[in-house]
């Protein structure tokens, strides 16, 4: 099965795409969905989050406070590391685990920091949702009510356009309308079913 990775800005329209990818029957596979998954109360990895942390990332009802555990490793490399020491193998292995059950010419693997974790290597593609900055920061605070500050933070915390666009194989032009994005999704979807057909069956060396 062939293996594209998704990736984008924050608020480029990586979900938008991946509805429509959903819409026309491709699986999508979600690393946000399956952290979110992974850290529900009484989970593994939110035991180790709280005994490294501390009971201050939980919220009273004993799930984990998102938007804390954000703001505390946000602008701290070490305990960003540690968080994703704890998180990233059990979402490799909870994709895999996913990935294994699936039987289609291709599959979406949708990774916000992809690049920034340098997962690429285990794919067959990395396509990028692509917009300016600006347009960015309209979508994210319009859909979000952060402001702008905020929005610009996060922007700068990830990696810059011009390397994202560097490292795409495939690249959607998300600066049009909803309309053009759809377009764009249809016309990849037709190459990625006749690359994933070329493809053959899965090779086995591939894991995340
Ligand atoms: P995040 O990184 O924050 O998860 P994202 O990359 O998944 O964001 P989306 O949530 O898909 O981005 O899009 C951000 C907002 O912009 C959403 O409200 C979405 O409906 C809107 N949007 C996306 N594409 C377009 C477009 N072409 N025209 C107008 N609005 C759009």
């Amino acid at each position: 099965m062939l293996r594209i990775g998704l990736t984008g800005g924050i608020g480029s329209g990586k979900s938008t795409v991946c509805t429509i990818f959903r819409e026309l029957g491709v699986p999508v596979i979600d690393s946000d969905e399956i952290a979110r998954e992974l850290v529900v109360p009484g989970s593994v990895a939110l035991q180790q989050i709280t005994a490294r942390f501390g009971p201050q990332v939980l919220r009273n009802d004993g799930s984990l406070d998102r938007q804390r555990m954000r703001d505390l490793v946000f602008d701290d490399p070490d305990k960003r590391q540690q968080l994703e020491a704890i998180l990233h193998p059990l979402i490799r292995q909870e994709m895999e685990r996913q990935i294994a059950r699936l039987h289609a010419p291709y599959l979406i693997l949708a990774i916000p920091l992809l690049l920034e974790k340098g997962w690429q290597q285990q794919l067959d593609r990395v396509l990028v949702i692509d917009c300016n900055e600006e347009l960015q920061r309209q979508r994210a605070t319009r859909r979000d009510g952060s402001p702008a500050h905020t929005i610009d933070r996060i922007i700068a915390s990830q990696i810059e356009r011009n390397t994202r666009l560097a490292a795409a194989d495939d690249c959607i032009d998300n600066s049009g309308s909803l309309a053009s994005l759809r377009t764009q999704v249809e016309m990849l979807h037709h190459h990625y079913l006749m690359l994933g057909k070329r493809n053959g069956p899965p090779s086995p060396q591939k894991t995340l």
